[in-house]
């Protein structure tokens, strides 16, 4: 893309100062010769890898380096956006590379917490930790430039904001990753966060050339044998109460570990449940680490699972959110759906 055609596109976008100019406190942090490191939240999803890779690529086209830190991996599914970028995910070192960065960037968060086993190292580095997020739920972080908007369908859109205001050369490759990013955030464009300008960006991305069937495929037709298994596990276990709206899942647990698989291979089960007519708050429960339980939230129509979430330390999005919580499965379950039961029988519209 073109200097003229860039600034030609911030116009059409109708970027506010107010962002042009949070752009601008990026550009100046993030410079050749300082060693930038990227990370997202645990278990990262494809608006975190595809915004982290996207930023990354449109740094290395003026000399910037950067690297990606997770505090869990890659999953298999976005391997193909590293395929010409060796060395890049250093998530296996991530501490250590922490530790020698000049700067963080923060993606898809906008709290410390929410960075699993690199929270206590980003906290206490004492370096800028800069931060683009589009969710609603607050935060804390150290300090550092901000780029947060919550009416974004995904980081991804921001991070292309953030190249325009900038005039920073758009690649295939670097659209690409954005691509995934806005394709995963929005379910495909399906969503009710899908707004013009999401279609808008969509569209410029597409304009470099990228092959929205080979995305699709490498995102969505890639699959292990296991994940239809682990699907048809995780069904049977489908409980509806209609007389609510409510209906829920749950992962039998061992199974995601037993068909090999992680657990980004559940994106998309809640929305079985959330598929069945009536319904308007669907979950998907299901073990994790040591006593915990990870509840996912979906809703239909006008019900905000986000402040839902909120009751128990959670966040996210209005119509997606999540939270994680100690017990057993049957615990948490006894717990989040009375309490379920509780916010729709408040809210009985719809
Ligand atoms: P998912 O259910 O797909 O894991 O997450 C849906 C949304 O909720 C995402 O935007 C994610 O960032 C947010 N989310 C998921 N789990 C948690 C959590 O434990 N804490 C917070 N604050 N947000 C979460
Ligand atoms: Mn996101």
């Amino acid at each position: 893309m073109s200097l003229g055609y860039l600034a030609e596109m911030a116009e059409r976008l109708s970027l506010p100062v107010e962002k042009i100019n949070w752009a601008q406190d990026f550009a100046d942090l993030l410079v050749p010769g300082k060693r930038i490191c990227v990370t997202t939240h645990v278990n990262p999803d494809g608006d975190g890898i595809g915004s982290s890779v996207g930023l990354v690529r449109l740094l290395r086209e003026f000399g910037a380096n950067a690297i990606i830190v997770n505090p869990t991996p890659t999953p298999s599914r976005f391997q193909f956006l590293f395929r010409e970028l060796p060395g890049v995910d250093r998530t296996v070192e991530a501490v250590k590379e922490l530790r020698r960065a000049d700067v963080i960037v923060v993606l898809d968060i906008a709290d410390v917490d929410r960075l699993g086993m690199l929270s206590e190292t980003v906290a206490s580095r004492g370096v800028p930790v800069a931060c683009v997020d589009h969710h609603i739920s607050p935060g804390h972080l150290p300090a550092g430039p901000r780029y947060v908007d919550s009416g974004a369908a995904a980081t991804g859109e921001l991070i292309f904001e953030i190249a325009l205001a900038n005039g920073w050369q758009v690649t295939r490759e670097a659209a690409r990753a954005l691509y995934v990013a806005i394709l995963t955030d929005t379910g495909g464009f399906r969503f009710s966060n899908t707004h013009p300008r999401t279609l808008r960006i969509a569209a410029e991305l597409l304009e470099t050339g990228i092959d929205p069937e080979e995305i699709y495929l490498d995102v969505y037709a890639n699959a292990p044998e296991g994940r239809p298994r682990l699907l048809a596990e995780a069904l049977q276990t489908l409980v509806v109460e209609p007389e609510c709206g409510l209906a829920w899942v749950t992962v039998p647990p061992g199974v995601v570990e037993r068909l090999g698989l992680s657990s980004d291979d559940l994106e998309g089960v809640v929305e079985f449940p959330r598929s069945i007519a009536g319904v308007r708050l669907a979950l998907l429960f299901r073990e994790i680490h040591q006593g915990r339980v990870k509840v996912s939230l979906r809703s239909v129509g006008k019900v905000d699972v986000a402040a839902f979430a909120r009751q128990f330390g959670g966040g996210g999005h209005t119509k997606a959110a999540g939270v994680s919580l100690v017990g057993t499965l049957a615990e948490v379950q006894a717990t989040v759906l009375a309490a379920a039961r509780t916010f729709l029988a408040s809210d009985p519209c719809s």
